[in-house]
């Protein structure tokens, strides 16, 4: 198998497995929840299909869909959000990964309309979570409304009345702030409830910054740098979708998500 074939295949894998994460977390449910990752060729992108079962898939399930002209490939129609990641990879090229939840705190924030500001030092990377103004599920102005506020330079957003997505350099970035778009959003009404949230200033986010660069970065790749984290295997700090029996960890089916399907 060519490198490239076999590239793809990994990357097929991390996309699968990273769904089956956001079931079994909870962050989605039922049919909601899309994840995609652009191509090598920087031209296209591989994103899970539209109404099938996360703990079904298989790598070749995944489609293949052109980021200029929308054209697909693949066996199944590309999530119905296609357009929200294509516009995405189009105005950010420092994007390489999106995750797109509907988890309840992040969208309770998004039907409020707020952002949700940097209030946890963890969070510094991510930036300010702001709101994209409202637009229906699936549309060409829900991709042109999100790209405008990605543009923006935050690595998440919230889409009013709808959901988070989070965007990375690989798919173990965005599945992280993904998760942490979560928990920030139940920070962040927390705080408010408790009588108002107060931001982190420039300089504890720079301050942050920089720690969570080191901390984040892996071992093995400091001791090769420069290198990328693709195709190494994780061997410290917090276990991601990569991590070795992962898989196995998450299991492969849940009673108490029966009939889940990708959106
Ligand atoms: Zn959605």
């Amino acid at each position: 198998m060519a490198a490239k074939d076999t590239g793809r295949l990994r990357k097929a894998r991390e996309i699968i497995d990273i769904g089956l994460a956001l079931l079994e977390s909870g962050l989605i449910a039922d049919t909601h929840g899309n994840v995609s990752a652009r191509d090598a060729d920087g031209k296209s992108m591989v994103i899970t299909p539209s109404r099938r079962d996360y703990r079904l898939l298989e790598e070749g399930d995944l489609v293949r869909v052109d980021l200029a002209t929308g054209r697909a490939t693949g066996r199944w129609n590309p999530s119905s959000e296609w357009r929200l990641h294509a516009a995405i990879y189009e105005a950010r090229r420092d994007v390489n990964a999106i995750v797109h939840h509907h988890a309840v705190w992040a969208s309770a924030v998004s039907a409020a309309r707020k952002t949700i500001p940097v209030l946890i030092d963890e969070a510094a990377d991510i930036g300010p979570i702001s709101t994209a103004p409202y637009a229906a599920s699936a549309s060409k102005e829900l991709a042109q409304s999100a790209a405008a506020e990605l543009v923006r330079g935050s690595n998440a957003i919230l889409l009013a009345n709808h959901g988070a997505v989070a965007v990375g350099r690989d798919l173990r970035e965005a599945f992280r702030r993904a998760v942490e778009v979560e928990r920030l959003a139940k920070i962040y009404v927390g705080a408010t409830v408790l009588g108002g949230a107060h931001p982190l200033d420039d300089a504890a986010v720079a301050r942050s910054l920089a720690f969570f660069k080191e901390y984040r970065t892996d071992p093995g790749e400091r001791r090769d740098s420069p290198g990328s984290l693709r195709g190494k295997r994780w061997r410290g700090g917090r276990p991601g979708p990569m991590m070795p029996g992962w898989r196995s960890l998450i299991g492969r089916s849940s009673p108490a998500t029966a009939g889940s399907s990708t959106r």
